[in-house]
């Protein structure tokens, strides 16, 4: 689904914070940026992919993909938990993928409504094309809108839009 429509000028700059705080990652490999913001925008919540406080960051930890994994806090969850409020009706903002089908699952019961996420490169969408698919599905099934757009066009390449589902 092709279209001429770029982002709005509000997405663009949460957008470039998401990018911008991801690399304040200490993961050599994938850094992710999250940010949670209120439908007036005056709120706005952070979190990046790392261990937890207290944690060793140690290079080994992150370099050994079975103890990263085991863990790592995901952005979105470490934005959640900074944000300690209601969430609902919050946009989530991601870079530079959309969220995986743990972390989906979780903005839906805190109450998000729109996710808005660069699409993947080949690269990841190769590597994580399972969970994509999940997590496209489930934020449908939640009726939360869904933005995907060109990270070098800027333009609109995916949309689901509830308010295009006809009343049932
Ligand atoms: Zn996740």
């Amino acid at each position: 689904m092709e279209s001429e429509v770029s982002l709005s000028k509000w997405d663009k700059r949460f957008m470039a914070l998401a990018q911008q705080v991801s690399t304040w990652s200490k993961d050599p490999s994938t850094q992710t940026g999250a940010l949670l913001v209120s439908p007036d925008k005056r709120r706005i919540f952070l979190g990046y992919n790392g261990f937890a406080a207290g944690m060793s960051d140690s290079p080994e930890l992150y370099a050994d993909r079975e103890k990263k994994y085991s863990r790592v806090i995901h952005c979105e969850m470490n934005a959640m938990m900074n944000a300690q409020c209601d969430l609902h009706g919050f946009t989530l903002y991601t870079w530079p993928f959309l969220s995986c089908d743990r972390c989906a699952v979780h903005m839906i019961q805190a109450g998000v409504v729109r996710v808005v996420a660069p699409t993947p490169t080949l690269d990841q969408a190769t590597r994580w094309a399972a969970a994509f698919e999940k997590t496209k599905s489930y934020f449908k099934e939640a009726n939360v809108d869904i933005v995907e757009y060109d990270r070098d066009t800027g333009k609109v390449v995916y949309q689901f839009l509830t308010a295009e589902i006809p009343t049932r």
